[in-house]
Formats: structure tokens, sequence, C-alpha cells
């Protein structure tokens, strides 16, 4: 019989709700408290810097599905469903019994999962009666999908991109201004906050802990701003389910079932988006039995340099390094932590979210380290049998991936494996040019 690679849905079968892991967890995450009168934060007084609905969905504990809106769904149709594919030709190279599937969310304008979110978020905003949305960006996948979401709403857009990434990766910042939004590096003169670090450092080169501050700072002093966020926060997580129950039913098409799901972590939208829907069988039974008889082995792919999940604390802290933000818990280097400059600019951040932080608590899942070089190697092998250059925050799912068929080959094992191919790395050449001249180092975590 022929084999089959690619796997498809008809419109008619996409998701029609999101899932909301909360409802089912038996341990529910803690709530967000105020820094000052460590009160638990309530979604009106968060709905002061989000959309009115994205706090709603934040706090959520009850419903298990949330309806998509039609006009979501409608801008979702322009690119999902999104592929399932059998990394036949990895899994040859690898000699490898595992069978090795990828859910491949680059396929899209932007070339990351960061859209099912900004699509969201922008269209709730519009809603209710908000014409400016700002945010911050690191390497710029997230400020890049909200300046799209933004223009296909009619909502204005401004982005704190970090300086140095700015410099490091500027097509980015061409693609944010292409689709009409204004981008400022961060720290800018353009806030108080930014002025009090040029003041106090006239070279900083900026970090996502700046930039979220100015974002921050602009959406309290504009009306009708709102700030939005591209990971960490669950409302994020919620909207990137559509990636776990599309390959749910594509999984089915494909005969089989995962033991593995694999995702790299940043802040945990793309993990859990695929994750979530797969784990809801296992939480809703609640017994240490799922529900369907399986049992998968959720992987998490960090970067050695940024280890939260192996080597981090599980407490209250801060989402930013200014400390603006109400305190999350979950686990966390501390919000004063600077990793190191790799280019997988997307997964260094401090924390943890906090869904993600209690099933991790909880032994749900785990997490793995992975170095940079070990990812670049991966995503290499991964473009000249798949022919994909996947993203460098990718390439730690690749590595995972790799590191559990190797395993699969030892032991005779044919276990099915799914990862999130979260990105592309086609704005990350220079990144893969250093690889390849050599001059990539493995920086390692001082805790
Ligand atoms: C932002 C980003 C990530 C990390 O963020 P998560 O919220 O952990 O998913 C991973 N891959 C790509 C391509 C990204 O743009």
């Amino acid at each position: 019989m022929e084999k089959q690679k690619r796997f498809l849905l008809p419109e008619s079968e996409l998701p029609r709700q999101w899932y909301n892991i909360q409802a089912d967890m038996i341990n529910k995450p803690l709530p967000p408290i105020h820094p000052q009168t460590k009160e638990p934060l309530s979604a009106d007084d968060l709905a002061h810097i989000f959309a009115a609905e994205c706090a709603r969905q934040e706090l959520d504990q009850t419903h298990s599905w949330i309806d998509i809106p039609d006009e979501v769904r409608e801008r979702y149709k322009a690119y999902r469903s999104t592929p399932l594919v059998r990394a036949y030709a990895l899994e040859q190279a690898l000699g490898t019994p595992a069978h090795i599937y990828f859910k491949n969310e680059s396929v899209n304008p932007l070339g990351s999962h960061k859209i099912n979110s900004a699509l969201p978020q922008c269209y709730y905003c519009k809603q209710e009666g908000v014409t400016n949305v700002t945010t911050e960006t690191g390497a710029g996948q997230w400020g890049a999908a909200l300046s799209y979401a933004a223009k296909t709403f009619g909502l204005e857009c401004a982005v704190y991109q970090v300086k140095i990434s700015m410099q490091q990766k500027p097509y980015r910042s061409s693609i944010m201004r292409t689709f009409g939004a204004t981008v400022e590096g961060s720290p800018s003169m353009s806030t108080r906050a930014g002025k009090d670090i040029i003041t106090r450092d006239p070279h900083h080169p900026g970090s996502l802990g700046t930039a979220i501050s100015e974002a921050i700072e602009l959406a309290t002093t504009t009306p009708n701003c709102k700030y939005t966020l591209g990971s960490v926060l669950n409302h994020v997580s919620l909207h990137q389910t559509v990636i776990g129950l599309e390959a749910e039913k594509q999984m089915e098409m494909a005969g089989e079932y995962p033991d593995t799901i694999i995702a790299c972590f940043g802040g945990g939208s793309n993990f859990g988006g695929l994750a979530f829907p797969f784990m809801r069988h296992q939480l809703q039974k609640g017994n240490g039995k799922s529900s369907n008889g399986k049992w998968i082995d959720f992987i998490a792919a960090e970067p050695s340099s940024c280890p939260k999940l192996t080597k981090g604390k599980f407490e209250y802290d801060f989402g930013d390094s200014a400390g603006y933000t109400p305190l999350l818990p979950m686990f966390t280097l501390g919000h004063d932590f600077k990793p190191a400059n790799i280019h997988a600019g997307g997964l260094r951040y401090h924390g943890a979210g906090t869904i993600v932080s209690q099933l991790l608590k909880d032994g749900y899942m785990r997490g793995v380290d992975i170095p940079q070089t070990e990812s670049f190697k991966a995503g290499l092998l991964f473009a000249q049998t798949e022919g994909i250059i996947p993203a460098p925050e990718s390439g730690h799912a690749i590595a995972a991936t790799i590191r559990e068929a190797l395993a699969c080959k030892k032991t005779g094992e044919e276990k099915v494996i799914l990862f999130n191919l979260s990105g592309h790395g086609l704005i990350d050449m220079t990144a893969y040019d250093s690889f390849l001249n050599g001059d990539l180092t493995d920086p390692v975590y001082e805790g």
C-alpha cells in the first residue's frame, strides 16, 4: 500500500471551540496576585491592560470548551488546517524504528504558531471598542503576527522590539512595518521607562523586560489602547489548542496515537497548544489511567542556558524584569535572570506559564534541556531530510525528538512520536551561518 505523508483536514472539520485545560485540572493553577496587597487579581483587574474577554479566559477554571468566534474561524481558514506530516526521511536517516510525525505550524504568512493567538486577541479588542494594541517582541515572531492581525481587524499597532534583536534580525522589523505597525527599539526615548533606562545606561541593549515595561506604559497612558502578550499567559495557550485539536483528528487519519509528544518551550504556548488536547484524556480520568487507555510521555524542550523547567524554582515571581506585572505562580529562574544571547530568541524567558508549572509539579509532563549546538545540528539534519529550515526555537523540539528516536533504535521500540514544528527559520539565516562557520557556543546556566 502506498504510504501517506501529509494529512490535512477539510474546512468543515476545523475546531469550533478551544480546549480550556484549567477546567479539567485536578489541582488548579494558583491565582495571579497583586504585588503590593498580595490579593488575588480578578478579571476586572486584568482588564485594565488586556482585552476584557482575554482577562475572563485567563481566569476561567470552569468551562472546558470556549467557542471560537466565527470571524476568527474565518481568518483561521486562510491557513488552517496545518499539515500533519510523517517524517519518513528523518526516520530513515536516524535508522530508527520509531514513527515520527510533526505538526507544521510554519506554513502561514507569518511563519510561526503565534498568529493563532494574535487573531483572537485583536478580534476581542476590536469588539470591545479598542483602537490601538501594543506589545513587546524579542526575535520578532510575535510582533510580526500581531502586526498582521491588527491590520486585519483595523487596529493601530505599536511594537517595542528588543534593540539588540532588532539589529540581529532586521527583516522582522521590516515585516512588522510592511503590515503597517510602528516599531521602536527598546529601550526607546518615547516612554518614561525607556528614558529612565537610557539615562542610566546609554548603550543598554534592551531585553524583554525593558520592552514589556514600555508597552505596558503605552497601554496604560493611551486611551483605547490594550496590551497583548504572545506567550506565557493562560489565554494564549488556550488559543493555541487549535494545534492539538487538529492533530488529534489527523493522527486518527494516520491510524496512530502518539506515545510521546514534544514541543520547544519558551513560555509554554506552543507546547500547551499541542499537548493539552491530548492531556485531557488523562486529566478527565484523574486516577492515573487515561480515559482512552493511553498514557503519553509529554516532553517540553528548553535551552540548557535558560532551564526554568528543570532547574527553576516553583514560586510567585514577576513576569518582567522591572516588576510591573502581577505576581504569577511559576517555575522561574528569577525575574532578574539575564539569559545568554542564544539565537532561539523565543526561548529566552525566565519563567513558565502557570498552567504548565502546575502540570509539571504534578508529574503530568517533564522538561529536557538542549544545548544550543545540539539544536542547530538537529535543525540541519531536519532541513536536509525534510526540506524545511526550522526556526532555532523549533530546533530544540527536533533535538529532543531525535534523542527519543535514537533511544528507540537501542531498544527496538516502535514508538509513535509527535512534535510541533513551531516555525520556520528563513529570517534566522545569520544564526545558521554562525553555526555553519563553527562560531556557535553552548552557554551554560550558572544558577
Ligand atoms: C515564540 C516562539 C516560541 C516560544 O514560545 P512558546 O510560547 O513557548 O511557544 C517557539 N517557537 C517559535 C517559532 C516562536 O516564535
